[in-house]
């Protein structure tokens, strides 16, 4: 009913950039691979963070 041209569009989740919806993209929803792994690699990041001790107790201030 509306126009046969119209295409989904995305905006990537890692730059921002307009993301057609297609086929084609293979990486959707991201543009390119690059930002996928981009993605990916933050999601590993925050699953694979170590809890670090936040600072040592440190009673003696200056
Ligand atoms: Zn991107």
């Amino acid at each position: 009913m509306s126009s046969p041209a119209a295409v989904p569009v995305v905006n990537c989740p890692t730059c921002g950039k307009t993301v057609e919806w297609i086929g084609a993209n293979r990486y959707r929803p991201f543009c390119s691979e690059r930002c996928k792994a981009i993605d990916f690699g933050a999601w590993a990041a925050e699953e694979y963070r170590i809890p670090e001790r936040e600072s040592p107790p440190l009673e003696s201030e200056a």
